[in-house]
């Protein structure tokens, strides 16, 4: 049962500062706890997304929730959000609700401060709550570097499912009951001497010790570009 406080209906006073786009399609992947989101964004200037954005979705009245539009295309404003579905809250109950032709209220996009730097070849280091971010920084990358790095999932069944999902993303997937480290280990030992810029994103406990990680292995501050999503 829908309670009130997740009425789909926009109150007088969110009206004043939400703004409205259309779900286009739904994909749920077959594990049925992952979802890709096709929008259309009248509104927005995506043509002016020089950094990795997040669009603050409404998810349930005075409740609203980050996530990051990827793959878009400025002439027809559309984009794809990437959403982990696996676990139990108001964005996750949204998610599963979408339909297309839904009206997708939003109360801003805001630049988050991660984007390629020309000189430097990108390693992505996060979880699929990651994906979206780590896409755009892909589709941002002014050389076309493709990224190495680790994606970890939640379930081992996600593992083929991102690979066959995410063909643009290289990164090798790890599920959770592995041991994240030993794959990071091995990654860094086979790296050619290159200048490496680490991004992080994801779950606030990986990123913080994915961090501290990198630094006891000799990674200097600046060449890591951290976010933490949630905890
Ligand atoms: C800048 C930014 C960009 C983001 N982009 C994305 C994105 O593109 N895709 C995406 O899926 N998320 C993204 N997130 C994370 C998303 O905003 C949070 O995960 C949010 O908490 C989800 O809200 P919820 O209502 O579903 O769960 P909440 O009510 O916030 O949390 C409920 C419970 O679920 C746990 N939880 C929350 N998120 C996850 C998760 N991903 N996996 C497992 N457990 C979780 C929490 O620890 C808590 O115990 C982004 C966050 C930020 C700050």
């Amino acid at each position: 049962m829908i309670t009130s406080i997740e009425k789909r209906e926009v109150s007088l006073l969110e009206n004043i500062f939400i703004k409205t786009g259309k779900v286009l399609a739904v994909r749920t992947w077959d594990t049925g706890d992952f979802y890709e989101v096709d929008l259309h964004l009248p509104k927005a200037k995506p043509a002016h997304w020089n950094t990795v954005q997040r669009i603050i979705c409404r998810t349930a009245s005075f409740h609203y929730c980050d996530y990051t539009p990827a793959q878009w295309d400025c002439s027809t404003k559309t984009c794809t959000l990437f959403i982990d579905g696996g676990h139990n809250g108001r964005g996750c109950r949204w998610v599963r609700s979408l339909q297309p032709d839904d009206a997708l209220h939003y109360a801003s996009i805001d630049a988050v401060k991660q984007a390629p730097a020309q000189d430097t070849y990108p390693i992505f280091l996060g979880d699929q709550s990651a994906i979206g971010h780590f896409s755009a920084l892909q589709q941002l990358s002014p050389n076309g570097n493709a990224a190495t790095g680790i994606m970890v999932v939640n379930k081992p069944e996600h593992k083929e499912e991102f690979v066959d999902k995410c063909r643009w993303l290289q990164l090798t997937p790890v599920s959770r009951d592995e041991n994240y480290f030993d794959y990071l280990s091995a990654m860094l030992q086979q790296l050619p001497p290159k200048n490496y810029t680490f991004f992080l994103a994801g779950n606030s406990y990986l990123v913080a010790n994915t961090r501290k990680f990198l630094r006891e292995k000799g990674f200097q501050n600046g060449q890591i570009k951290a976010q933490g999503f949630w905890h």
